[in-house]
């Protein structure tokens, strides 16, 4: 059961005090505080874990300080959509609002390889009027001969690019709690000119320990990558993990699944679950189209499988497209083959329009023939 408390309650109060104390006396019930810091106002929920159920909604409604009750299912207990649920769909970072109802395209280096090519990259980005990108430093590799990523030694210059580009958000995988304090230090170092969305990757969506370490950081929000060979429920525990730890800026993201079904994609193109993810949760949904097809490959309409699967994503409700480009696809160390190039962007996120019309027309026509 989750109580909501009215915006703005002070927990030094008498009226909180008041509150905590009756909890207190509830037996075999904890109380798990949440507190989201806004620039007006404090938004304080407590999670009542344990034994709820016989727990009246209308009694714990007349408790001091509490403004709704939402009796929560088993599942996704913070993320998860459930009855009589109003609360948010969305989240603000860095002056870039992500929710269920919003559009985000993230195109951009699958692999920081050096400066320059960073640089046409986000200038590219600019010319476009996007504010948001992808750039790996640290990259999770089959063979451990291949290249790791520049690491911290490339996010300086990363950072100082972006801002001067006008990024406003670089989503960035991490594979080690390391590596949030150098990405900290980082943004620190270089007057913090841009934004990271923190990026677990699906080999690691059930690394719980990086998980509860990434979640308990509440400044940078998260893109969740799907894992390739577990259920969409254990994904969405996994995305729980980083909530229950008190981070819920959470998005998740689709990215294909590890099976020769797919073939001759990458993996098999799993976009079909974006409004399955929106109607469970309250996260926005990613989709990936770079690693689930992974290929440049066409079909002979002349259009990329890459951007035929964007169009269905984002034709399915996606709020956030991750797309890796690259300057230079044959030069580039990671994922060159599956990689768009420069002067494919304006056709990209052209496409990307006519999905995403399409898209806002069937929700308007949805509405007109109410179920
Ligand atoms: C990536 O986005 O660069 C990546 C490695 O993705 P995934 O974790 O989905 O394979
Ligand atoms: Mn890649």
């Amino acid at each position: 059961m989750i109580l909501i408390l009215s915006p703005g309650t002070r927990t030094d109060s008498a009226e909180y005090r008041q509150l905590s104390n009756h909890l207190a006396t509830l037996q075999g019930v904890q109380v798990r505080v949440h507190s989201e810091h806004g620039i007006e106002q404090t938004l304080t929920e407590l999670y009542l874990i344990g034994n709820t159920k016989s727990l009246d909604p209308t009694d714990m409604q007349a408790l001091p300080c509490v403004e709704r009750v939402v009796r929560v299912s088993q599942e996704y207990r913070v993320l998860g959509r459930h009855k009589d649920d109003s609360r948010p769909a969305y989240f603000d970072y860095n002056g870039v609002r992500f929710g269920q109802d919003t559009l985000h395209v993230f195109a951009g280096l699958c692999a920081v390889d050096n400066a320059e090519h960073v640089e046409i990259m986000l200038r590219a980005l600019r010319d476009n009027g996007q504010v948001c990108t992808r750039m790996g430093a640290y990259k999770p590799r089959t063979s451990p001969y291949a290249f790791q990523g520049h690491g911290k030694a490339c996010l300086p210059y990363v950072f100082e690019l972006a801002g001067k580009y006008g990024i406003k958000v670089i989503a960035m995988e991490i594979t080690h709690e390391s590596h949030l304090d150098e990405i900290n230090a980082a943004l620190h170092q270089t007057g913090h000119p841009t934004g990271v969305m923190l990026q677990i990757g699906t080999r690691n969506t059930q690394n719980f320990e990086l998980l509860k370490i990434v979640g308990r950081q509440t400044e940078m929000p998260i893109l969740l990558k799907r894992g390739f060979g577990i259920t969409l429920d254990e994904s969405l525990n996994a995305a729980e993990y980083l909530a229950s730890e008190g981070n819920r800026n959470v998005v998740f993201g689709l990215r294909g699944m590890k099976t020769n079904m797919g073939d001759p994609h990458r993996n098999l193109v799993d976009f079909a679950h974006v409004p399955v993810v929106k109607r469970l949760t309250r996260m926005p949904v990613c989709v990936d189209p770079s690693h689930s097809v992974g290929s440049r490959a066409a079909s002979p309409d002349g259009i990329l499988d890459v951007m035929h699967v964007t169009a269905q994503g984002v034709l399915a409700g996606a709020n956030m497209v991750l797309v890796d480009f690259h300057p230079a696809p044959t030069r580039a160390l990671v994922d060159g083959p599956q990689a768009l190039l420069l002067k494919e962007l304006p056709h990209f996120l052209e496409d990307v329009q006519i999905a995403r019309e399409a898209y806002l027309r069937r929700v308007a026509l949805a509405k007109k023939y109410p179920e």
